[in-house]
């Protein structure tokens, strides 16, 4: 089975369009999510761009804030200070990574966590370990919603989550234990990767490495999802597993592109939506 990123991500930007309209029409208030761009990386201009595209496809008011020529750090503090104390302003995206000398640390955390929208800020990334989600990162969240879509069984199941970054690995890890699978996580030092990857149930995959997982590391029947996005010499977007051979062991499997990436930017949205709602409830 083809896990299809699309049709899931449409079901949730469907709900948040009618979360919006709810808002406007019991609260007078329209969601509004400020994104602030540093440096001039191509690929982050096109996501930010997307994510705009896709906030107001659904209602949501967006500004941005770009700085091609870049920002220093007490600049980028005052801007980040700004948003967090703006009342119009319900959620704030800081496109990463930042250029070089900026600290995305202290960044991330200059950021009111109320409007982290990407659940980054410290706070949130501890209460989703307390096991009392606030905000929770958006791609790990789309890959729990893609799950739970198709109805893939969590509870007792080997997870096996292969990459441990703070973006996509470390929080996806903590989800899928609330949900009480019993879950590994693997790394660059990890011995035998396949040795894990082959009791997985449910694999997920977050490494960065174009065919980091081939199909004789999936288990027969295993709900595969993955996360990477690779771009080939060829120019072509592949995923950190080899699909043509995984596909044929998985009971599940999500491609790329058209899997999880498009699950981000709704669950993007669907945080945004949330902000507004809890700073409607705090009037
Ligand atoms: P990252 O910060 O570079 O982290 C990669 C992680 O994978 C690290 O923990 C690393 O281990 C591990 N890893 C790398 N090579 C490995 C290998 N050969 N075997 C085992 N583990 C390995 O990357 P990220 O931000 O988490 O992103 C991961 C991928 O997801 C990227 O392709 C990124 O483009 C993609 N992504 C997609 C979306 C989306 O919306 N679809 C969103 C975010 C990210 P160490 O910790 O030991 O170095």
């Amino acid at each position: 089975m083809i896990l299809d990123g699309k049709l899931v991500a449409q079901k949730v930007l469907d709900e948040v369009r009618a979360g919006v309209a709810r808002l406007s029409e019991q609260a007078g208030l329209q969601p509004r999510l400020a994104a602030v761009l540093v440096g001039d990386f191509a690929p982050s201009r096109i996501y930010v761009g997307n994510k705009m595209k896709a906030a107001a496809a659904v209602g949501i008011a967006s500004e941005d804030h770009v700085h091609p020529g870049g920002l220093d750090r007490a600049a980028l503090l005052a801007l980040l200070g700004r948003l967090s104390a703006d009342p119009a302003v319900h959620a704030i995206l800081l496109q990463l990574p930042l250029p070089r000398g900026l600290d995305e640390d202290e960044m991330l955390a200059a950021i009111a966590p109320e409007k982290d929208v990407d659940g980054l800020h410290p706070a949130n990334l501890g209460a989703l370990l307390a096991g009392t989600p606030t905000v929770v990162p958006c791609t790990p969240a789309g890959c729990l919603e893609i799950l739970d879509h198709y109805g893939a069984t969590l509870e007792g199941a080997e997870a096996v989550v292969v990459g441990r970054s703070r973006l996509v690995g470390k929080p996806l890890a903590q989800l899928l234990l609330a949900r009480h699978a019993t879950v590994t996580m693997c790394h660059t030092r990890t011995r035998d990767l396949a040795a894990h990857t082959r009791r997985a149930d449910v694999l997920c995959v977050a490494a960065g490495r174009a065919g980091v997982i081939t199909g004789d590391m999936v288990k027969e029947g295993a709900w595969v999802v993955d996360v990477g996005v690779n771009r080939l010499e060829t120019g072509k977007l592949a995923g950190d597993v080899e699909f043509a051979s995984a596909e044929k062991r998985a009971h599940a499997i999500t491609p790329v592109p058209g899997g999880v990436g498009p699950m981000t930017v709704a669950m993007l949205l669907r945080n945004t939506l949330r902000a507004a709602e809890r700073r409607a409830a705090r009037r």
